[in-house]
């Protein structure tokens, strides 16, 4: 092949690429600007397709121009044209965020039918976090048909494999991820139970003393490749343990010993356990395993940050459902990676 016919190639591959990822980025902004109205519509239990959209004070119709994401709320600048009151910033970098996630599956599969399978699923967590950021549910109405459309997903489209297969990993996927969510939610309610029946049966020191071990025998692997798969095995348990720990204690900080008040306790809610099967059945366990990774350690990180600061009190809640997307999309976008360098890591391939 001669130069100038591979340069005329490069340039035939850039200019698709670009015009895909143009257009990834008006879908996503489109697609970003309905998951506005789900995330608003769907809690109160308003119809999610009419009316059209409008200003959620004076109830005012959009203009045709002020309904183009991102660049409707600029013309506006942030401001209702007929009420005057502020719109929320949120609105548009939803929308900004839709389109980037968009723009980052067509450049990481192509225009294909995967692509379109992984913008479902992000737009899913999408409108699932907004939701649970906004009232702390997560609706079994989306939940539960995510699940289905995951193990629709899994007949039909990834690894080629024949559809009971695909709908075996499906299930398995589910399976493992309600199943471990459910662990960590009962565990955490016997653990808080005992815990404010007698603080001093579970003192924090042993646990941290394992954590630190723990974390010891992880730095330790980063100089020495020669310590065994086991060793990680007991520094990923301490670290959990010691998070958990960390978590609850703050969590039960100022409370009187009474058993009553474990009832308020709760570890994990049940939306959190279906998030976690709705993303094993679009992802496989392993997948999964690696979402829940890094959606543990990105909540537990806020949430003790959140404590500290005291911009969340002991007791207080906060949306885990966000965590558990991101690391839903990590996983998608990078779960292969991640797996492959971490068994890399400890020798197995
Ligand atoms: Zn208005």
């Amino acid at each position: 092949m001669s130069g100038y016919t591979s340069e005329r190639l490069v340039g035939v591959v850039v200019a698709i690429t670009v015009w895909a990822v143009v257009v990834a980025l008006m879908l996503g902004a489109a697609v970003g600007s309905f998951l506005n109205v789900v995330a608003y519509r769907l809690p109160l239990g308003l119809s999610l397709l009419w009316p059209g959209s409008r200003c959620p004070d004076c109830l005012t119709p959009l203009g045709a121009t002020e309904n183009i994401p991102v660049l409707g709320w600029l013309l506006l600048q942030g401001r209702c044209k007929h009420c005057q009151r502020p719109i929320a910033p949120r609105y548009p970098l939803v929308e900004l965020l839709t389109a980037g996630l968009f723009a980052l599956i067509v450049l990481k599969v192509g225009v294909t039918v995967v692509a379109a399978g992984y913008m479902i699923l992000v737009a899913l967590l999408l409108a699932l976090s907004l939701i649970d950021f906004d009232t702390l549910e997560l609706p079994h109405e989306l939940t539960l048909p995510g699940i289905y459309l995951g193990l629709g997903w899994q007949m039909g489209v990834i690894f080629g494999d024949s559809p009971l297969i695909g709908l075996l990993e499906g299930l398995l996927g589910y399976g493992v991820g309600v199943l471990l969510l459910d662990t960590i939610a009962v565990l955490g309610r016997i653990y808080l139970w005992l815990k404010v029946r007698s603080g001093a049966l579970l003192s924090w020191q042993p646990v941290a003393a394992l954590g630190v071990l723990g974390a010891g025998w992880g730095l330790g692997l980063f100089f020495s490749p020669q310590v065994p798969p086991w060793a990680v095995g007991l520094a990923f348990y301490g670290a959990v343990l010691l998070s958990w720990d960390t978590v609850f204690i703050l969590r039960s900080f100022g409370q009187k010993p009474i058993l009553e008040e474990a009832d308020e306790l709760v570890a994990l809610g049940g939306g959190d356990v279906l998030l976690a099967g709705l993303l094993g059945s679009w992802l496989g366990w392993q997948g999964l395993l690696v979402a829940l990774a890094v959606g543990f350690l990105t909540g537990t990180v806020y949430g003790l940050g959140a404590r500290l600061s005291q911009r969340l009190g002991a007791l207080e809640r906060f949306a885990f459902g966000p965590f558990l997307a991101l690391g839903g999309v990590v996983s998608l976008l990078w779960g292969n990676i991640l797996i492959d360098n971490y068994l890399g890591f400890l020798g197995i391939t």
